[in-house]
């Protein structure tokens, strides 16, 4: 068996110790690429071929991003997000930041864990060499179901959202799509562009965010009717080397925890809207972009270091874009109004359809947080088993319809597209089976979780009276502690922080109707009823007199 005797800290690089290098794939930690030579880092001993092939190993495994390095980046940003009126400096220790880079980072962790990294990476099918997997194009049927696992395994790493492990993921694939239609009618360069940039993206390994939500104005007019322009994202210059772009985006999750931020426009727009019809992507602390997050329930706990919440979580961002310019290699529709709608068409199909798998991995944790629950009240889990099992049909059924949308649907210029009626069919159960969920969590956990019924951390360490408090909460097999985490836990998954938005994440689900209603043949369904019932005449709605 061939061994790996050592390895010599190169620069800022760290040693690392790969022993028993047996089929040459059963090394634990990955070397950055930077400055990275192999013949100053190993002595390896016997067999010549295990020592190429172990090579070529480490060679395309260094290709994936590690934790650290994922921290340092975001360490080295500039500062442009704020929180409580204040600059956060370091978004990875921030009390306000730092939960959702955990999140995020665990997505790292998946890719450089043995079990977990054919979910979390895969191999470009530009370059052939390995990459993070929401970096890569989502081409075929198994991709776009790799996407619903990855998101289902993020949520029962994390208990919540990661928006930027796969909103900007699939904002570079849609675009995929519609630059081809652009570049063929306009004689543009957008897919190209964008093929430089994703990989680039690949080969660093990033994180993105997307941003479509604008702030809007008033609902029930155009863009260019508001009476703040800045209402919606907007080009306000286009130069020879680039746009000048301001205007602001809301409600962005994983922002904070994001290396760059990929931008869509807002809705399908006319000409008269052409400077709304824009897209981007931009790093997140690009010159002109501040970034305010959003208050959630419960996040003033996140300023606590105790188990009165959990160490993951995510964030919503406003992003305010102050002229802010983007140079011509990262922009991929700039006024091609015509094409917007088909953005929204293709985002809302790939997108509606994969976050049922979302829901899925946040209710796979309230069942097992409701199991936690019941023992620690000292009841039998298995009493539940009826509430248990309604809980887990209902993630079945969105992931179920997600995978189903996505089976439905075709290779639209290169991509994936899910099929619109099924996906938008599943936001429809997004934005209700899951509340059915947490309902079922809070009933079977107790009143200790439907309000977070408990005192704090600092009241059960209080001299006074905390051992008073741990000694009466103690009810089933386990510490009072253990309760408490799993109270903690439950009320996060149900009411607090942790919800990630299924009502409204990801689009409402009265378009999400409107799309279903628009895709159904009504008429038809009349007409065949009408030959099964052997009825031969017209029988048309009757005709509304207005009175
Ligand atoms: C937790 C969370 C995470 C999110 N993450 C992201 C993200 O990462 N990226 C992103 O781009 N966005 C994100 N969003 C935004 C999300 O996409 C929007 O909330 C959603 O599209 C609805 O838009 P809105 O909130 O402006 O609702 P509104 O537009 O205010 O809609 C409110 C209600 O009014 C109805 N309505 C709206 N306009 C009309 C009209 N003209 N006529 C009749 N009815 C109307 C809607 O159907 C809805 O029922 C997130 C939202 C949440 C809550």
């Amino acid at each position: 068996m061939p061994i790996l005797m050592s390895f010599t800290p190169l620069g800022d690089l760290n040693s690392i110790n790969i022993i028993n290098v047996n089929g040459c794939n059963n090394f634990k930690t990955l070397l950055p690429t930077k400055n990275l030579s192999l013949k100053h880092i190993a002595i390896l001993k016997n067999n010549a071929y295990l020592c190429q092939s172990f090579f070529q190993k480490l060679k395309d495994n260094i290709m994936i991003r590690t934790r650290e390095q994922y921290l340092a980046a975001l360490k080295a940003m500039r500062p442009n997000i704020y929180k409580n009126g204040e600059l956060i400096t370091d978004v990875t220790t921030h009390p306000a930041t730092r939960r959702t880079v955990e999140s995020h980072a665990r997505a790292y962790d998946g890719a450089a864990c043995e079990e977990k990294k054919d979910i979390f990476t895969t191999v470009s099918d530009f370059t052939g060499k390995p990459i993070m997997r929401f970096n890569s194009m989502m081409r075929t049927l198994e991709d776009i179901m790799n996407n619903a696992r990855m998101k289902r395994e993020m949520y029962r790493l994390t208990g919540t959202c990661s928006g930027g492990t796969c909103v900007g993921w699939n904002a570079q694939n849609v675009m995929w799509a519609v630059t081809h239609d652009i570049d063929a009618e306009f004689g543009t360069n957008y897919q190209e562009r964008l093929k430089a940039w994703i990989l680039s993206a690949q080969e660093r390994g990033i994180l993105c965010a997307a941003a479509l939500t604008d702030a809007k104005g008033n609902r029930s007019m155009k863009p260019h009717q508001q009476p703040c322009l800045d209402s919606n994202v907007h080009i306000v210059e286009k130069r020879a080397d680039g746009i000048v772009v301001r205007g602001a985006k809301v409600m962005i999750c994983g922002v904070a925890a994001s290396d760059e931020i990929f931008i869509l426009p807002g809705s399908g727009y006319k000409d008269t809207d052409a400077d709304f019809a824009v897209s981007f992507v931009c790093p997140r602390d690009i010159e002109g972009l501040t970034i305010v997050e959003t208050r959630r329930p419960s996040d003033d706990r996140e300023y606590k270091q105790n188990w009165d919440i959990p160490e993951t979580g995510i964030t919503q961002a406003y992003l305010l874009f102050d002229n802010v310019f983007i140079p011509n290699e990262r922009v991929f529709m700039a006024g091609e109004f015509k094409y917007s709608g088909k953005v929204i068409e293709y985002f809302t199909a790939n997108y509606r359809a994969c976050i049922g798998a979302c829901v899925a991995g946040q209710g796979d944790i309230m069942i097992g947080a409701s199991m936690l629950m019941a023992r620690a009240n000292g009841i039998s889990s298995k009493k539940f088993d009826d509430k248990l099992v309604a809980m887990a049909a209902n993630n079945e059924t969105t992931f179920g319809l997600g995978v189903g949308a996505m089976a439905l649907g075709g290779q639209k210029n290169g991509v994936w597209v899910s099929n619109s009626k099924i996906a938008h069919l599943n936001k429809m159960y997004v934005a209700t089976l899951p509340y059915e969920t947490k309902r079922l969590c809070q009933e079977i956990g107790g009143g200790i979780v439907e309000t977070g019924c408990a005192p704090t951390y600092e009241d059960f360490h209080n001299p006074a009276y905390g051992e008073f408090i741990t000694n009466i909460i103690k009810a089933g097999d386990c510490s009072t502690e253990s309760r408490m985490r799993a109270v903690r836990l439950s009320e996060w998954l149900t009411i607090g922080a942790g919800v990630p938005g299924c009502m409204h994440g990801g689009g409402s689900p009265d378009g999400a109707k409107m799309v279903v209603k628009a895709s159904t043949p009504f008429e038809e369904y009349a007409e065949m009823a009408k030959k099964v019932a052997g009825i031969t005449e017209d029988i048309p709605d009757p005709v509304v007199v207005k009175k």
